[in-house]
């Protein structure tokens, strides 16, 4: 367990951090130069390896499951980020996603952790999606690698602290079955392709969920993985996300093409990464993650107290 946490937690961060200096930036810039390793400043102005709001979401979330599961607990180390800089590598939040902003603005004047997250359709952006992963290592430890009805519960509440709509809490749900595939140790296009099929049975038998499906459509097809690079959007809109990180893993055979793939994509370099770092590093493991980019990670030490400190309970 506590190598798949170190794995999953440090490929997302690692990934963050390789997106952090060009993000936004377009396609076909990053084609005329594109990221090969670790850069400084750019988007941000920080220094090489400061990795972002993708990683700290991600890091409250782990430190608070540690504690076992309290969505109040959750919201309240988010309100520590976003308000005091806690979970970052320099006690400063440079990034923030709209949703996530206005439900943490929510909860601080009171509305109860689990109805703070936006329900409209524009609220599908990547955010919860981005910070999900640890789940997967609480869900485990009680559930093992099988996501029944109060696994996908869980995930949707955990979602919806920052994203409710149905669309986000399904995104959340085939990255978590996908997840979850991968640790049952199959090879990856098989781990993709049973984890997604595993989630979209279980979102079809839920009558509020079948009108959502529709969006997820090319995950299924069989033609998925060889749709041209053009036809791969890498915004922050969380359909197009998820479909841009599962597209690298499906195309590359190892962690480091993976993950400069994903930021070589352009606009939402960061958090396209990161989803698509939390997998890979789940599957190819913490040792395939370059050295030279985890020398560069903003208190790495202080990440893998963290990943330790879950894996101990
Ligand atoms: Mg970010």
């Amino acid at each position: 367990m506590t190598n798949y946490i170190k794995s999953g937690i440090m490929g997302l961060c690692v990934a963050d951090a390789l997106g952090v200096p060009v993000e936004f930036m377009s396609r076909s810039s990053l084609k005329n130069d594109p990221v090969v390793g670790m850069r400084a400043y750019g988007t941000y102005n920080q220094p090489a390896g400061t990795w972002s709001d993708d990683t700290s979401m991600t890091l409250c979330l782990l430190d608070s499951l540690a504690g076992g599961l309290d969505y109040d607990d959750i919201m309240k180390k988010f309100r520590q980020w976003f308000d005091a800089g806690a979970y970052t590598p320099y006690e400063e939040v440079f990034d923030v996603g709209t949703a996530t902003r206005k439900a943490i603005n929510r909860y601080s004047t009171g509305k109860p952790a689990r109805e703070c997250g936006g329900k409209n359709e524009h609220d599908n952006g990547n955010g919860s999606l981005m910070r999900i992963l640890p789940l997967l290592f609480y869900l485990q430890s009680r559930f093992g690698t099988e996501l029944n009805r109060e696994a996908f519960d869980i995930i949707h509440n955990v979602s919806s602290l920052t994203h409710a709509h149905q669309r986000s809490l399904i995104a959340c749900g085939i990255y978590i079955s996908i997840a979850s595939a991968i640790t049952a140790a199959t090879e990856l296009k098989t781990a993709i392709e049973q984890g997604t099929e595993k989630a979209m049975q279980y979102y079809r038998n839920q009558s509020e969920f079948t009108q959502e499906m529709q969006h997820y459509k090319r995950l299924e097809s069989n033609g998925f993985a060889q749709l041209p690079e053009a036809e791969i959007k890498s915004s922050g809109y969380v359909v197009d996300t998820l479909e841009a990180a599962l597209w690298c893993l499906l195309n590359t055979g190892n962690y480091r093409d993976c993950v400069l793939k994903a930021v070589n994509l352009g606009e939402d370099t960061d958090t396209v990464a990161a989803v698509a770092g939390g997998l890979a590093g789940l599957y190819y493991g913490y040792e395939s993650i370059p050295s030279e980019w985890l020398d560069t990670i903003a208190k790495r030490d202080y990440i893998l107290t963290l990943c330790e400190n879950f894996a101990d309970i």
